[in-house]
């Protein structure tokens, strides 16, 4: 398979284009480096560094692509509050830009890296796909209208489209950029650190936290399963934790003593939420392998950001 990743040098994207190669595939990898890093790509990725809106440099890098996995995007939630346009700009039209190339250079398959933020508020916990959304940040509007706009130039043009609403990713290789840090990284930081842990809220807000591996698990799938066409699938871990449980696991795993710091509530944040992945296991073959406890431990391990203050 030959396969075009945007967005390929970020977090999920790299962790996806050094399992494609691994397993024998071709990939291409776009990304415009304004979070990515290319250094974490395996040498057998084709790095190409551009704007997911740059629709003549997508026609070259299209061809002969047989699937696309669309991950390029501003993700941060908070970030997307202070700048909805920016948001707009690059998850909408980077994606209306994309299926417009896609269709041009007659690629068979399109997978987007979608995410259960659409979800927003919800009474009803798991969320399966049948569930109404309730966006409530500038980003989840903007993952909802790429999904639509996926889906709709799908049709018309004859391409498949799949939708992956992915939950809570964390594992080695996450970033922590100074300021809307993803919370694991960040409290794993913070208690090497010796610091508190500065905890959104009461801290009884849950979220469901998929380990990077499962993830990559359930994008590889959506590259060749069948009866997936316009499909959209939860991927998360199926496990509901709240920030104060994560507060108590952080703590166990790094063997710090660790004291939480409450402050006001994130906006856009919601009270909880946690992934139905019922559909994912039937349509993927799908079944997350590494639960919260063991995945803290595989970062302590594995990331090298991490490894010194383990260390002292
Ligand atoms: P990330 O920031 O590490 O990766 C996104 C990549 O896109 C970055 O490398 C960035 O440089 C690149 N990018 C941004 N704007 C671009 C542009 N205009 N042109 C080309 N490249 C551009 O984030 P991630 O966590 O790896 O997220 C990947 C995808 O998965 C995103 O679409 C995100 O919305 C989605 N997602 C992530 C999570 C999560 O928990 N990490 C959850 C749900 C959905």
């Amino acid at each position: 398979m030959r396969c075009l990743i945007t967005g390929g040098a970020g977090f999920i994207g790299s962790a996806l284009a050094n399992r494609l190669v691994r397993e024998g595939h071709h990939v291409r990898a776009l990304d415009d480096l304004s979070a990515g890093d290319p250094a974490r790509l395996d040498s057998q990725v084709l790095f190409t560094r551009g704007d997911v809106k740059d629709v003549p440099k997508l026609w070259t890098l299209l061809q002969h692509v047989d699937c696309v996995y669309h991950l390029a995007a501003r993700v941060s939630v908070p970030e997307s509050i202070l700048y909805p346009r920016d948001y707009n700009d690059v998850n909408v039209g980077g994606t209306v830009a994309i299926m417009e190339a896609v269709r041009d250079a007659g690629v068979k398959r399109v997978v987007l890296a979608s995410s259960g933020a659409i979800y927003g508020e919800q009474r009803r916990q798991p969320v399966s796909e049948k569930t109404i959304p309730n966006p409530r940040s500038p980003y989840a509007v903007s993952k909802i209208a790429a999904e639509h706009y996926v889906f709709t130039i799908g049709v018309l043009c004859g391409i498949e489209t799949v939708a992956l609403r992915i939950f809570n990713a964390y594992g080695p290789g996450q970033f922590v950029p100074a300021s809307h840090a993803p919370v694991i990284p960040q409290f794993l930081k913070q208690a090497l650190g010796g610091g508190s842990l500065i905890v959104f809220g009461d801290g009884n807000q849950t979220r469901d936290f998929v380990y990077i591996d499962d993830v990559v698990d359930a994008l590889f799938a959506a590259a060749t399963a069948s009866d997936v066409d316009r499909r959209i699938i939860n991927v998360g871990s199926g496990q509901e934790v709240s920030i104060n449980q994560l507060v108590e696991k952080v703590a166990r795993a790094t063997g710090r003593e660790v004291s939480p710091l409450y402050s006001q509530a994130d906006n856009g944040g919601v009270s909880r939420l946690v992934a139905d992945i019922g559909l994912a296991r039937q349509k993927l073959g799908y079944s997350p392998r590494v639960d919260l406890d063991r995945g803290l431990e595989l970062m302590l391990t594995l990331d090298p950001q991490f490894q010194v203050a383990v260390d002292q």
